[in-house]
């Protein structure tokens, strides 16, 4: 594989995992991060030890004015890009709807949703064949949220994933014949940091034995399937949501 592969919140959790593999796949990976710059760096750091190429660019996915930056400075330090992972996502504290501030919730849409959107058109603006481009692949992160809907936990943030996968499907046959796949990943409970910014430190901990396969999943296993969808093996999969959960 190559080309630029730009994964927004790279810098940590499923998103580190992912560009360090799609690194070794022979990406050049720009990793975006939020605030944590030393992750973000640590994580470029990897890649070039390993031989391979990659950038850091802070910017925030709910901003156009950073969507647009983190693709013409992916663009300009590693050259034209072919891939897409958007994975930065946001959950919250644990809560009912009836107690959610309208801040909350629009920040939830705005970063999960609204984000990924924006990603997705600067890739499609790059990467579709009818813009010029050479084709390429889209992968979105989901989440089994969207499936199982999060009551009395972040009803927000399940509806937010639903809206991935729908956006999902109609991008996917929006750009099928202009040489872009689009697919997605629905991750289940995955040990990342994630859960400890939603306020539950020890939710995986406490969610372990009731898994069915017994135990969390890494993020290294919800990078492979993800990195398998950029890839050519996976010519022929469009529109597909591959749901990684362990069964859940
Ligand atoms: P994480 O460990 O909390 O990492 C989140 C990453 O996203 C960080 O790199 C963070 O950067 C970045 N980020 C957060 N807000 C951002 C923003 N507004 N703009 C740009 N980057 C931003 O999360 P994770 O668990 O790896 O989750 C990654 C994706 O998987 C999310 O979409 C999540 O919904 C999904 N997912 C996770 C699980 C799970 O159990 N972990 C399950 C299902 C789905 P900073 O560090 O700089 O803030």
């Amino acid at each position: 594989m190559s080309g630029t592969a730009i994964v927004p919140g790279g810098s940590r959790g499923i998103g580190a995992a992912t560009a360090i593999l799609a690194a070794a796949h022979g990406y050049a990976v720009c990793v975006n991060y939020a605030r944590d710059e030393a992750a973000a760096n640590a994580v470029v750091g990897r890649i070039e030890q390993a031989g391979g190429r990659a950038c850091a660019v802070a910017g925030d996915v709910a901003s156009e004015a950073d969507v647009m930056r983190l693709f013409e400075t992916a663009e300009t330090a590693l050259g034209p890009i072919a891939a897409l992972v958007n994975n930065a996502g946001i959950v919250d504290r644990a809560e009912r709807l009836e107690d959610m501030s309208l801040d909350r919730i629009t920040r939830m849409m705005n970063v999960n949703i609204i984000g990924s959107l924006l990603a997705a058109r600067e890739a499609v603006r790059r990467m579709s064949t009818r813009n010029g481009g050479q084709g390429g692949a889209i992968v979105n992160v989901s989440s089994v949220a969207a499936r199982l809907g999060s009551p009395g936990l972040y009803v927000d943030y399940a509806a937010s994933k639903g809206a991935i996968d729908t956006f999902t499907l109609g991008l996917a046959l929006e750009v099928a014949e202009e040489g872009i796949r689009v697919n997605a990943v629905r991750p289940g409970i995955i040990d990342t940091d994630i859960h400890a910014s939603g306020g539950q430190p020890d939710r995986v901990a406490a969610l372990r034995d009731t898994l069915p396969m017994r135990r969390e999943g890494k993020p290294e296993e919800v990078a492979e399937a993800i990195v398998w969808l950029l890839s050519d093996k996976a010519s022929y999969a469009t529109g597909a949501i591959i749901d990684v959960g362990g069964g859940r």
